[in-house]
């Protein structure tokens, strides 16, 4: 199954991945994960790619192109994938196109999650991730249930992004009206977009994605 996951920056993509990686057995390809490891290495790109980031712009579609092409072409992808964070241009959405068509593979959705921009603010803010095994954490909407002790694999390490202070988020979500919506349109033509309430809380968004995608699995399996 090949799915993409769309919405602003804090809508859940991220978190949603991750629940249906589990459910599904697909690798979650996190475009944001990737840059962040880039910047970790600290080689020449990933200076560049961090200053970029902390302002909250988008980093060059050839750049993503390649790491995405790099990550589809490799075995743990041959069963299907969960594109976190990418596309998020039209010229990315379209090399997204050529890439699948190589591989002789077709998107099953692509799921767009809705939200109130005003709560983006809050969610991004208060939200953290464990440094070993990256579950995310928010202080009011999912806190640690031990203070200070991840719930999965109890470490005590955790971290904030550099991007997620108020500036960087509004030009985040800048970036998302102006050069990752116009892609919506496109998807819709397709007629693979699903729409989901992305205010609902995580148990509620993933229930609701699970039933559509099971909807068009069954579909699929009727008339194939
Ligand atoms: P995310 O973790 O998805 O919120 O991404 C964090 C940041 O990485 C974004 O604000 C961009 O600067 C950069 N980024 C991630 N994915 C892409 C992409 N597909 N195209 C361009 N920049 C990206």
């Amino acid at each position: 199954m090949q799915l993409i996951l769309l919405g602003p920056a804090g809508a859940g993509k991220g978190t949603q991945a991750r629940i249906l990686q589990e459910e599904y057995s697909i690798p979650q390809l996190s475009t944001g994960e990737m840059l962040r490891h880039e910047v970790k290495l600290a080689t020449p790109l990933g200076k560049e790619i961090k200053e970029a980031m902390d302002k909250g712009h988008l980093i060059s579609d050839a750049i993503l192109i390649r790491m995405i092409k790099n990550e589809i072409e490799q075995s743990h992808c041959q069963n299907g994938f969960i594109l976190d964070g990418f596309p998020r241009t039209k010229p990315q959405a379209e090399a997204l196109d050529s890439m699948l068509k190589t591989q002789d593979m077709e998107l099953d959705a692509v799921i767009h999650l809705e939200v109130d921009e005003e709560a983006l603010i809050e969610r991004l803010t208060g939200r953290f991730t464990c440094d070993e095994c990256g579950e995310g954490y928010h202080v009011k909407f999912k806190p640690l249930t031990v203070e200070g002790i991840c719930n999965v694999c109890g470490s005590t390490s955790f971290s904030r992004r550099d991007d997620d202070n108020e500036d960087g988020i509004r030009r985040r979500l800048e970036a998302f009206r102006k050069q990752t919506a116009p892609i919506i349109p496109y998807y819709q033509e397709t007629g693979k977009l699903i729409v989901v309430d992305g205010m609902e809380s995580i148990d509620v968004v993933a229930a609701e994605i699970k039933a559509k995608l099971n909807e068009i699995k069954s579909k699929s399996r009727l008339t194939s």
